[in-house]
């Protein structure tokens, strides 16, 4: 009961909602194209099924020509904006990929370089700590080698001193 009414509310729904150039009637028959002979619209064109014209008492389908075409040009500007927006959205994902891309990229290059240039540093610093080292070591042996020395002229003017201390103790006692 309600349903029988809520679907011949819907139909109704769309018999108004027809856009565009209609391609049959509701009754399921092709359309035809026809001339209107009123006073009011005189030659204007409509599109009718043959049904219609014979039972003039039931709901078909009425469309004036001018405003199908009319309701097509603007489906299909619509159509075409729609398509222009979808390409819009689809050149934002791809604008948006590539450039999450080339940051990515970025960072890995970066990160790569930064890699190389650490090992590079590594090597370099630790050529440096074992020419350090070798330097080091031969300074050390340079000052050992020195303080050796002068350890020993030291020890040297130690005995001389020692020794004229002792002559001249000798003489003195001699004498
Ligand atoms: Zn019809």
């Amino acid at each position: 009961m309600s349903s029988s009414s809520s679907s011949s509310s819907s139909r109704l729904s769309n018999r108004r909602s027809v856009r565009g150039v209609p391609t049959r009637c509701w009754c399921g028959r092709n359309l035809v194209t026809y001339a209107a002979q009123t006073k009011d619209n005189p030659f204007r064109r409509f599109y009718r099924c043959e049904l219609a014209l014979q039972r003039k008492t039931e709901e078909h389908l009425f469309k004036w020509i001018d405003e199908a075409l009319l309701d097509e040009t603007k489906m299909v500007e619509e159509k075409l904006e729609e398509e222009v927006k979808e390409l819009r959205k689809e050149m934002v994902k791809l604008l948006d990929l590539q450039s999450s891309l080339t940051r990515k990229m970025e960072k890995e290059v970066k990160e790569k370089v930064e890699e190389k240039v650490k090992e590079k540093l590594e090597e370099k610093l630790k050529e440096e700590s074992m020419i350090a080292t070798e330097t080091k070591k031969k300074m050390a042996g340079e000052m050992a080698r020195e303080m050796a020395k002068t350890c020993m002229q030291k020890l040297g003017i130690t005995v001389l001193v020692v020794g004229t201390i002792g002559w001249l103790c000798g003489n003195v006692i001699m004498s």
